[in-house]
């Protein structure tokens, strides 16, 4: 895998950077970009041969820009994560919409502009695109009707890349995290949230920025050469179980 190259948005902390990580150890070369640019020079240090890229991913030219030092850097794209997002967690009588497109142009422009920029890179030899959105994207919930819209939408994005994408050979699919005790959590889940998501996951807890990692990177690798367009979710079983759980577990 020495030579092939992996582009993870969002990657100066978190799951982003959890991903980083693991890819980084399977031998890949490893581009981080992030919007945060001292968070992401700190991750930089930890990832010798990586590549640091200061991008806002919902900017079409601060994205061409990165992806241009894409390739005049390494000359190739094998894979691409889209992981950058923000959570914002209101009603909607209160969301307006300077609220709604600051979700919208991070969570679903992103992603739309990031992986439009690396078709041609992608395609040259194959590759893959790893699209990260929610379970709240799988189920509605109260107070997410800008994030949860967003992160349904990159599912679709997600089926609509695979659809059109497979026959100049990438493979596009999503994986949709439970909770995970990152930055972006901490900021919106009060303790009621979190004893809440304790009650309704099967295993009872937050998941690890790695457990997530790890989806994500089988997703990207060969070994998952025949899936493309689908959805996973790394979520201690939350989308599985319906109405009752709680209550049959006491
Ligand atoms: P995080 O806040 O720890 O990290 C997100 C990173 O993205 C930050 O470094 C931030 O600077 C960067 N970023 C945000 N907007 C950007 C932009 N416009 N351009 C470039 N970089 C930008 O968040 P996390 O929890 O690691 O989340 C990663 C992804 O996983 C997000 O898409 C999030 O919606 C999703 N997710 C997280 C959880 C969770 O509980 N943590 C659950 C479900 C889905």
């Amino acid at each position: 895998m020495n030579d092939t190259v992996a582009l993870i948005t969002g990657a100066a902390r978190g799951i982003g950077l959890a991903t980083a990580a693991l890819l980084h150890a399977e031998g890949r070369r490893v581009v981080i970009l992030d919007r945060d640019a001292e968070e992401l020079a700190v991750a930089a240090a930890t990832l010798p041969r990586a590549l640091a890229i200061t991008c806002d991913v919902s900017i079409p030219q601060q994205v061409a820009q990165a992806v241009a030092e894409v390739e005049q850097t390494f000359g190739r794209l094998d894979i691409l994560v889209n992981n950058a997002g923000v959570a914002d967690f209101g009603p909607l009588a209160e969301t307006d919409f300077a609220r709604w497109r600051r979700v919208m142009e991070t969570n679903l422009d992103g992603v739309f502009l990031m992986s439009q920029a690396c078709l041609a890179l992608l395609s040259a030899q194959g590759g893959s695109i790893v699209n990260i959105a929610s379970i709240s994207g799988l189920r509605a919930s109260t107070l997410r009707v800008a994030y949860g819209t967003s992160k349904a939408a990159v599912i679709h994005l997600t089926k609509q890349q695979a659809a059109e994408l497979g026959e100049v050979g990438i493979r596009a699919n999503c994986v949709c995290p439970g909770p995970v005790d990152t930055k972006l959590a901490l900021a919106v889940h009060s303790p009621e949230i979190r004893a809440a998501y304790h009650e309704a996951i099967p295993l009872n807890r937050y998941g690890s920025e790695q457990e997530i990692a790890h989806v994500i990177c089988f997703l990207a690798s060969d070994r998952a050469s025949y899936v493309t367009g689908q959805v996973v979710a790394s979520d201690g079983g939350f989308e599985a179980t319906g109405v009752g759980l709680p209550a049959l577990r006491d």
